[in-house]
C-alpha cells in the first residue's frame, strides 16, 4: 500500500492536535469530526466513520468522506457489532456488509477497517476505514488507527465522565437551591463558598452577593438566646473529634438574625464541620432554620392559656358571686333579685359550656379533622330558628330574615350548620355595640346556596378580612379588649364550611359593618 513518507510526522502532528483538542472544552462530535478525518487522511483512505455504543446499539457520531443524508445507509453496518472488548468482531459479515453498503452509495469500497474503541472493560465504539482500491491492510494500518481509536476511546470516556459529573453537580445544585432551610457551605477559613436559594430568601442577601463574604458580615446576629456563635465556637477549639466517635461535634446556635433591609427573622443554625481522614477542615456545612412559625406556635400557645384562663375566670367568678350572695343567710332577697341572678348565672354556666365546646372542637378538629353527619337540612327553618333565640337576648338589636320560598334543602351536618348560624349571629350582635339592623339573607343559582349576615357594628380593618377565620384570633381593638370571646367562633365555622366543600369569608359594607357569607354546594 502506499503511504506517505513523512506519514509519522504527520501522525505526530495529528495526534497532538486531537491531543489538544481532548483536553480544550471542544464538544464530543467536534473531536471525533477531528479524529476520524485524521485516521481517514493518514491511511489514505476515502470514507471514515465513527459509530458509539448506547447499551446495545450503535450510533453514528462522526463521518467523513460521504454526504451527510448517506450516513444513515452505514447503518447497515451496526447490527451485531461486538457490545464488548473481548468479542470478536465477524470480518465476512462485516465485508459482506461493506459491500451492500458499498452498492448503495454508488461508491465502489473494495476495502474495510474496523477497529474497536474500548475503555477497560467498557466497549465505547468502532472507527471505520474504507477505501476504494484493493488491498490487504497492513499491520502498520492497524497500528495506525489503533492508536486513532484509542484517542477517540479517551475522548468519548472523558465527556462521558464529564458529563455524568456535571449531572451530578447540577443535581446536588438543585438539591440545595429547592432545600426549603437555608443552606451554606464555608471554606475552612470560614467564607461564604455556596448559600442556596431559601437562605437567600431568609437574610435577603442573594448567593452572588453573600459568595466569598466572611461568614461574620453575612451572619449578624441582633439577638442570641442559645448557644454560640460559630466565631466564639472556632476560637474554643472546634471541631473537635472525640475518640471513638465516626463524625465531629456539630453546634447549634439559635436567635434573630438581622437582616438586609434591617429587619429580623429568628433562625436556629446547625454547623457541622466536613473533615478528611487527618481531622483536617474542609469545609463548614451549616443549615439555617426558619423557626418563625414554631415562634408563632408558641406564641399561640401562650395566647391559648391567657384567653382560656381569662375566658373561664371571668364566668366562674360572677357565678360564684352570684350564688354566693344569695344564699346569705342574713339576707332576704325579693324574688326579682332572686330571678336575675339565677339568670346571670345561667348565662354565665352557658358561656362557660360553650366555651368548653369550642375548646373541645377546636382540638378535635385539629386531631382527627372534621367528621359531618349528613341530613336534608333546611337553612332557613335552622335561621329563623336562631333568630328567635338570639333576639330575645337583646332589643338594640332587630334581626331581619330574608330568604326567596323556593329556597332549595341542602346537604349538610345540622348541628354544625346551627354552630355556624349561632357563631356568625352572636358576632353580629356583640360586634355592633350600638345596636342595629341585623340581616340574614339568603340566595341561590343552580351550583350554590349564599347566606350572608349583615350587621352595622364596627366594621373589620381590611387587613385582617382574612385573619380573623384563624385559631385564636381575635381583633385589637378597645371593643375586643372588653367583649368575651376566644377567637375559635370564626376558626370552627370556617372548619365546618370547608368541610361541607363550601366557601366563608367577610366583607365590609360600604356605610357600616360587616357582611360574613358563605356558600354551599347544591348537590
Ligand atoms: P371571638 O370569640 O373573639 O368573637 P371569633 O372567631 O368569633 O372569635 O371572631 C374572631 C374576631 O373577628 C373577633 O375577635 C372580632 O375581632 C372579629 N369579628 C368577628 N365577627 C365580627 C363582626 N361581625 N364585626 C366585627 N368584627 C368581628
Amino acid at each position: 500500500m502506499f503511504l506517505l513518507p513523512d506519514y509519522r510526522v504527520r501522525q505526530r502532528d495529528y495526534l497532538l492536535s486531537i491531543s489538544r483538542a481532548l483536553t480544550s472544552r471542544l464538544d464530543l462530535e467536534e473531536v471525533l469530526g477531528l479524529i476520524v478525518q485524521a485516521a481517514t487522511a493518514m491511511l489514505g483512505a476515502d470514507v471514515g466513520i465513527i459509530a458509539l455504543r448506547e447499551n446495545d446499539t450503535f450510533h453514528i457520531r462522526a463521518g467523513i468522506g460521504v454526504a451527510a443524508e448517506q450516513l444513515p445507509l452505514f447503518d447497515e453496518l451496526l447490527e451485531g457489532l461486538p457490545t464488548h472488548p473481548e468479542e470478536e468482531l465477524d470480518v465476512a459479515l462485516f465485508q459482506s456488509r461493506m459491500r451492500s453498503v458499498a452498492r448503495k452509495i454508488n461508491l465502489n469500497l473494495r476495502q474495510g477497517i474496523a477497529l474497536p474503541m474500548s475503555f477497560g472493560e467498557d466497549m465505547l465504539g468502532f472507527l471505520f476505514v474504507f477505501r476504494t482500491y484493493a488491498g490487504t491492510p497492513t499491520d502498520n494500518d492497524y497500528r495506525l488507527l489503533q492508536s486513532f481509536a484509542d484517542q477517540a476511546a479517551i475522548a468519548v470516556h472523558n465527556a462521558r465522565t464529564y458529563e455524568i459529573a456535571n449531572r451530578e453537580r447540577q443535581r446536588l445544585a438543585a438539591i440545595l437551591d429547592r432545600s426549603a432551610d437555608g443552606i451554606m457551605i464555608l471554606t475552612p477559613n470560614l467564607r461564604v463558598e455556596r448559600w442556596n436559594r431559601a437562605l437567600a430568601r431568609m437574610t435577603g442577601l442573594s448567593a452572588e452577593q453573600a459568595y466569598d463574604r466572611p461568614h461574620e458580615v453575612v451572619i449578624r446576629w441582633k439577638r442570641r438566646e442559645m448557644g454560640q456563635t460559630l466565631e466564639e465556637a472556632i476560637a474554643e477549639g472546634w471541631p473537635r473529634r472525640y475518640p471513638g466517635e465516626s463524625a465531629p461535634d456539630t453546634i447549634y446556635v439559635q436567635g434573630d438574625l438581622e437582616r438586609v433591609d434591617g429587619t429580623t427573622i429568628s433562625v436556629g443554625i446547625t454547623y457541622a464541620p466536613l473533615t478528611d481522614e487527618d481531622g483536617t477542615l474542609l469545609n463548614v456545612i451549616a443549615n439555617v432554620r426558619d423557626i418563625t412559625h414554631f415562634r408563632e406556635a408558641e406564641k399561640l400557645k401562650s395566647t391559648f392559656i391567657s384567653v382560656v384562663s381569662h375566658e373561664l375566670k371571668t364566668p366562674v367568678a360572677l357565678i360564684k358571686g352570684y350564688a354566693d350572695t344569695l344564699r346569705r343567710e342574713d339576707a332576704d332577697w325579693d324574688r326579682e333579685t332572686i330571678r336575675r341572678g339565677l339568670a346571670v348565672i345561667e348565662e354565665e354556666a352557658d358561656r362557660l359550656a360553650e366555651l368548653i365546646e369550642n375548646l373541645l372542637a377546636a382540638s378535635k378538629l385539629q386531631a382527627e379533622g372534621m367528621k359531618l353527619d349528613l341530613d336534608d337540612v333546611s337553612l332557613p327553618v335552622l335561621v329563623r330558628q336562631a333568630v328567635e333565640r338570639f333576639q330575645t337576648q337583646t332589643d338594640k338589636h332587630t334581626l331581619v330574615v330574608d330568604f326567596p320560598d323556593d329556597f332549595p334543602i341542602v346537604r349538610g351536618d345540622r348541628v354544625r350548620l346551627r354552630q355556624v348560624l349561632d357563631n356568625l349571629l352572636s358576632n353580629a350582635i356583640k360586634y355592633s355595640p350600638e345596636g342595629g339592623k341585623i340581616r340574614i339573607r339568603g340566595s341561590f343559582d343552580n351550583d350554590w346556596v349564599q347566606v350572608d349576615v349583615s350587621d352595622q357594628g364596627i366594621g373589620l380593618p381590611p387587613d385582617q378580612l382574612d385573619r380573623i377565620f384563624e385559631r385564636f384570633y381575635r381583633v385589637e381593638s378597645s371593643l375586643t379588649q372588653t367583649t368575651k370571646g376566644t377567637g375559635l367562633g370564626l376558626y370552627l365555622a370556617h372548619a365546618v364550611i370547608r368541610a361541607h366543600n363550601g366557601k366563608i369569608w367577610a366583607r365590609n359594607n360600604p356605610d357600616k359593618g360587616v357582611t360574613f357569607s358563605f356558600v354551599l354546594p347544591r348537590h
